[in-house]
């Protein structure tokens, strides 16, 4: 059984039913939603959802952006530029897209349910559990119990799993703040949104945007190094004032879109750091997603990350004889990977937000490609 119906357990849920092997998922929420935000799914993200049979969906639902750019933050002066488009899909074999993460959690949870509609069990809030030689049960704050062969907590960064299975240091505040909004791309101009992907770096700032929806949408994440908001949740409501005053030394393309944000739809959080656990499962219970490797956003890998974790995870289960096998060769295959995600995703913030803007270039030598994630093909490595 799986706790958590994200982005993660949902990838876990339809790479096992398409592998024969019975599952569940316990999601909390009383209805199934995502965040009103986009997603970037870099081409090891798309291949794994390919394999999972959404290759229509993807292409019916997802932006390729034909080329990307970074920007000095001032003038707008591009620093670097990568091509994306066909020349993405030759390299990686599957496109560089973006998405709005509710049609990615709908492709995938329409999916699930179309194998069985009663496989997501909503308003189940996971509280504890207990082993036994022969299984595992959760108790749910409902007052109801389930049991299985296995539990797998999917419940993202602040995994009530996690929390019962390994002793926890407190998350610590990184002194990262950010902001994320949703802009109408027919309130900017069009020079705003060209290319369709595009970061402007300046000192302590980072102002990332893409186009989502057929182009119809902006979506935009910007950060910032300050000491006074420690709220670490994704729907905290900020303003459009804040964000504007913050990045007032920011080209006026970007503020722009800043200002093209309806008040609704700009929410602001703090990011937290916690250390790489260094094995994630006791006996028949695992980690999958931010349960398990929590990975700041900069590098836009984590839901990738999630969703690779879930293909790998199903192989394991259905190649092994037990579950205890299945987590060591699922943990063989993913920790050092993950590991490395979670501190460059820690790093990498840190050549984005240097004084010396113009030299950009010459520093941006280790990033989520130069690094070779994008040829990772979770469909294909050995477990
Ligand atoms: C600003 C920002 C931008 C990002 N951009 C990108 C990007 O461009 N590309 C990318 O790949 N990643 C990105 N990420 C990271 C990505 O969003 C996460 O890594 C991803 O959502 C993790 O998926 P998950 O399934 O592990 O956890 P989640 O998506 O958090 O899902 C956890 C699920 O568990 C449920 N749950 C929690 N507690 C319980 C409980 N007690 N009982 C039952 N259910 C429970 C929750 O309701 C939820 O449905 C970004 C993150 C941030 C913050």
């Amino acid at each position: 059984m799986l706790i958590g119906a994200g982005i993660g357990g949902l990838s876990c849920a339809l790479g096992l039913q398409r592998a024969g092997v019975a599952v569940k998922v316990y999601e909390q929420a009383p209805e199934l939603g995502e965040v009103g935000a986009g997603l970037t799914l870099s081409p090891n993200g798309s291949k794994a959802l390919m394999g999972l049979g959404l290759e229509r969906e993807l292409e019916e639902l997802a932006d390729p952006p034909s080329y990307q750019a970074v920007h000095h933050y001032r003038t707008g002066r591009i620093l670097v530029r990568r091509e994306r488009g066909e020349l993405t899909l030759q390299q990686y074999g599957a496109p560089y897209c973006q998405i709005h993460r509710a049609d990615l959690h709908d492709m995938l949870a329409d999916a699930v349910r179309a194998n069985d509609p009663d496989c997501i069990a909503l308003g189940h809030e996971f509280e504890r559990f207990t082993q036994h030689s022969g299984g595992v049960t959760a108790w749910f704050t409902n007052g109801n119990s389930a049991s299985g062969r296995a539990l797998v907590g999917c419940d993202g960064v602040k995994s009530p799993v996690r929390s019962q299975m390994h002793e926890q240091e407190s998350p610590k505040f990184t002194r990262y703040v950010a902001w994320r909004g949703l802009a109408p791309a027919a309130k900017v101009p069009a020079e705003a949104v060209d290319p369709p992907s595009g970061t402007y770096i300046g000192p302590g700032h980072l102002f990332v945007r893409y186009l989502i929806r057929g182009g119809e949408t902006v979506n935009y994440v910007a950060f910032v190094e300050r000491d006074d908001w420690q709220v670490e949740s994704w729907s905290q409501r900020s303003t459009v004032r804040e964000v504007l005053d913050e990045f007032s030394e920011f080209h006026d393309l970007v503020r722009a879109i800043i200002g093209a944000t309806p008040p609704e739809l700009c929410y602001k959080w703090g990011l937290f750091s916690r250390r790489p656990l260094e094995s994630w499962s006791v006996g028949r219970i695992s980690l999958l997603g931010d349960a398990a490797h929590p990975t700041l956003p900069f590098m836009g890998q984590g839901a990738v990350m999630a969703i690779e974790d879930g293909v790998v995870l199903a192989r394991c289960m259905a190649e092994s004889g037990s579950v205890a096998e299945a987590f060591q060769r699922y943990e063989a295959a993913r920790v050092e990977r993950t590991t490395l995600v979670m501190l460059e995703s820690a790093e990498i913030i840190h050549r984005f937000f240097a004084p010396d803007t113009d030299r950009f270039a010459e520093r941006n030598n280790r990033n989520e490609e130069s690094l070779g994630l994008f040829h990772y093909d979770a469909w294909q490595v050995p477990v």
